[in-house]
């Protein structure tokens, strides 16, 4: 492992301008991805920067007008817990459930999760197999190699990796948004444009900037909210990344669509939104099955699988059905 030195930071405006002036400098929270990744050799940051003990990170409030501000240091499982996440919006909660395990969550923060690198193996693996994203410019290894776990959406000849996060699948469904405070003062990120398509530059996960500190996550009201799930399927049922999962937020008018949320994970480079699907299931009865499988079919017409997961297209679909189906019996 790299050698790095550690201080622990009070001050916001001065952490902010740390990170933003020299680019050694990294926070770090939990730990729980970036020891991960400097030992991994995917990283190497000289310096970290403990932001633990910045105030008011760790709040988790329920708002009169019935969404949540939660702080970037809140804890997976503080989260998942908390009585009003769990009524308001349990797709928010069982996101965070499915993931990790319960150590991880204990020590993982909100903050962190989203920022979480993506888990394909030659990124990760400590070796020298070609990797945009952990070397710029010396290519994709999963472009022609073991390609399973990749993207069917949004990828580019330089990168196919997928987004690892389950939380924030729910998050882009509700269209949260990320308060970030940097530099310049603070701004508020739809979560739907926080995360990347890789394109050229599969380098950068995400929009933020140096010296950009995330201190949020806000979930507006949403009529959809109390009816919704978050499903995953993955290789074994506990302690594993999804291979595809989805997260559903249904409003009805008694067995009718009145408006449907959809977003999938573990088919792009960043939570992916079934916008096509959302248009075509208003009016639809939760009853009528094919015409449910039928709106959602609309959202896969671009898909485009890789050699070896041409299956997840089929398995995407299901899957978004059955999660839309179990909100829709909350209604
Ligand atoms: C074995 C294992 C299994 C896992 N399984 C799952 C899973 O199934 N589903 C899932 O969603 N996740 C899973 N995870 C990932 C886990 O949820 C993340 O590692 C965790 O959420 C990261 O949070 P952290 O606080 O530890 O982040 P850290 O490791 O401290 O930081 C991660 C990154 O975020 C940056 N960062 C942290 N906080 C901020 C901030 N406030 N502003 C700006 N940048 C910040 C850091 O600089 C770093 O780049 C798993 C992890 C492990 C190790
Ligand atoms: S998919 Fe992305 S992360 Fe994986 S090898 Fe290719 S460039 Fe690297």
């Amino acid at each position: 492992m790299h050698p790095f030195s550690l201080s622990r930071a009070d001050d916001p405006a001065k952490t902010i301008a740390a990170h933003a002036q020299d680019g050694q400098v990294a926070f770090i929270a939990g730990g729980t991805d970036l020891l991960g990744l400097m030992k991994d050799r995917a990283t190497f940051p000289e310096h970290l920067l403990d932001i633990n003990r910045l105030p008011g990170m760790s709040r988790i409030e329920a708002r009169p007008d019935g969404g949540l501000r939660i702080g970037a240091l809140a804890r997976m499982s503080d989260v998942a817990a908390h009585p009003q996440v769990r009524q308001r919006f349990p797709v928010i909660a069982e996101g965070l459930l499915f993931a990790a395990s319960g150590q991880l969550r204990n020590m993982a923060s909100m903050g962190g999760n989203i920022m979480q690198r993506t888990r394909c193996a030659y990124f990760r693996d400590d070796d020298d197999a070609p990797c945009n994203k952990r070397r710029p410019g010396s290519g994709c290894s999963a472009l022609q190699g073991i390609n399973r776990n990749h993207a069917i959406f949004g990828w580019s000849d330089a990168c196919v990796a997928t987004h690892p996060s389950d939380v924030a699948v729910a998050f882009a469904a509700l269209d949260a948004f990320v308060i970030v405070r940097g530099v310049q003062g603070e701004r508020s990120i739809p979560f739907t444009e926080f995360h990347r398509l890789p394109g050229g530059t599969p380098e950068r996960d995400n929009v933020l900037e140096r010296g950009d500190l995330i201190v949020a996550i806000e979930v507006p009201a949403r009529p959809e909210g109390r009816a919704s799930h978050y499903l995953k399927v993955r290789d074994r049922q506990s302690y594993e990344f999804a291979l595809v999962s989805a997260a559903a937020a249904v409003a009805a008018n008694g067995r009718r669509i009145r408006s449907a949320r959809l977003a999938m994970g573990g088919v792009a480079h960043k939570p992916w939104r079934l916008s096509a699907a959302e248009v075509a299931l208003r009016g639809v009865s939760l009853d009528d099955g094919a015409r449910l499988k039928a709106a959602i079919a609309a959202s896969f017409a671009d898909a485009r699988p890789l050699e070896h997961n041409a299956f997840k297209v089929e398995l995407a679909q299901r899957v978004a059905l059955r999660a839309l189906q179990t909100a829709g019996a909350r209604t």
